[in-house]
């Protein structure tokens, strides 16, 4: 199947993982729609980058919170480009606290960004990719969702959440040529951890250093960074001929650290 000239909708695509996942789809000349928050001006460079690699790459700012926003995003997108062919559900939030601290209202965001919002996806643009006869779902889930770390409750019970998710969507469409996978990365130096370095701090009682030595890389048995393009590199894998019969099932990359 050529890649070239399809469709991809990356959530939470402005920042981190999402933005390497788009660059490195881009340089295979498959079309993207960018998703997420930030400033107007940096998205605005950001998609024009895309571009200059020969794709079309459109933003779309749905609140991956908001289930009308998510299905109008994809129905944009199946108008604009005739179709949707990639779904890579990415966009998460993480909040770190003792399990009786954790504001309520965060624990919901969590559901809501790095679980439910693939539901809504997903389900909008199936029926299209079963018309098409093709499609590829990546769901970037984590470590944290096969292993848990103390307080991530809403986190760890999110990517849990979409690795179930992931098993039954792609035994529900495996005759149609769609598969539906996760990707499980370790840590990646990107925005999301870089903030829940104090807060893991403070939680712990370590110092911020002791925190990315002594917590993050701790895990990490070849004690380097997960990069955001190894993990494109992974998602255009899930994406090729060789990935057609994975499905349901998970690729960690996290430097061994699930091994142990
Ligand atoms: P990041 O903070 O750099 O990027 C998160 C993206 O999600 C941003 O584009 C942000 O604008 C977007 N986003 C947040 N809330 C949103 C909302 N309500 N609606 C739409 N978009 C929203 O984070 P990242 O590290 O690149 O994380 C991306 C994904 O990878 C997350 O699901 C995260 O859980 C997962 N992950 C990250 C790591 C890591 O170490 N960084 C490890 C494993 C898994």
């Amino acid at each position: 199947m050529v890649l070239k000239g399809k469709t991809a909708i990356i959530t939470g695509s402005t920042s981190g993982i999402g933005l390497g996942i788009a660059q490195g789809f881009a340089k295979e000349g498959i079309n993207v729609v960018l998703n997420g928050f930030g400033a107007a001006d940096e998205i605005e460079k950001e998609r024009a980058g895309l571009e200059a690699l020969g794709v079309k790459a459109v933003y779309n700012g749905a609140d991956m919170t908001k289930p009308g926003e998510i299905v109008a995003m994809v129905e944009e997108a199946r108008e604009q480009f005739g179709s949707v062919d990639i779904i890579v559900n990415n966009a998460g939030i993480q909040n770190v606290q003792p399990v009786e601290e954790f504001p309520p209202e965060k624990w919901d965001a969590i559901i809501a960004i790095n679980m439910s919002s693939a539901f809504h996806t997903v389900r909008t643009a199936i029926p299209y990719m079963k018309k098409a006869g093709w499609g590829r779902v990546i769901n970037i889930a984590s470590a944290h969702g096969l292993v848990a770390s103390p307080f991530k409750s809403a986190y760890v019970t999110a990517k849990h959440g979409i690795m179930g998710f992931t098993k039954t969507v792609a035994l529900e469409v495996a005759q149609n040529n769609i598969t539906c996978n996760a990707i499980c990365p370790g840590y990646v130096l990107t925005p999301l951890v870089e903030k829940q370095i104090p807060d893991t701090a403070r939680a712990r009682g370590m110092s911020e250093e002791q925190v990315k030595n002594d917590v993050l890389l701790a895990a990490q048995w070849t004690k380097k960074f997960v990069t955001v393009e190894q993990l494109a590199g992974t998602a255009l894998f899930l994406c090729s001929d060789a990935a057609e019969n994975i499905t349901g099932t998970h690729i960690s990359v996290d430097g061994g650290w699930t091994a142990a």
